[in-house]
């Protein structure tokens, strides 16, 4: 069975207001999130995008990698709820900008 992995997310622009997503257009229901909390989240996330072949595409502020129903968010140590938010989508729905 071929595996699929993807691997994107971002989240290089900063957002001051609350923004809403979709929320019925998620892929699953249930999804184990791992969090790691790191002081250099564009070091850390240009790691994590090389294992998969990628280079990080721009400057970011959190990112979030996913594979089947396991995803890891990776933010800076004072993310905001924003920052959060964005990356747990992308773990719910993959690429959902
Ligand atoms: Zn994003």
């Amino acid at each position: 069975m071929k595996k699929f992995i993807v691997i994107l997310a971002c989240f290089g622009l900063s957002v001051a207001h609350a923004q809403s997503y979709d929320a019925t257009k998620n892929l699953r229901k249930t999804m184990t999130i791992t969090w790691e909390v790191v002081s250099d989240v564009n070091k850390a996330c240009a790691a994590e995008y090389a294992k998969y072949g990628h280079k990080l595409p721009y400057q970011m502020d959190a990112c979030a990698v996913w594979k089947g129903n396991t995803c890891k968010i990776i933010t800076k140590k004072r993310p905001t709820e924003s920052d959060v938010g964005h990356e747990i989508m992308h773990c719910f729905q993959e690429h959902f900008h």
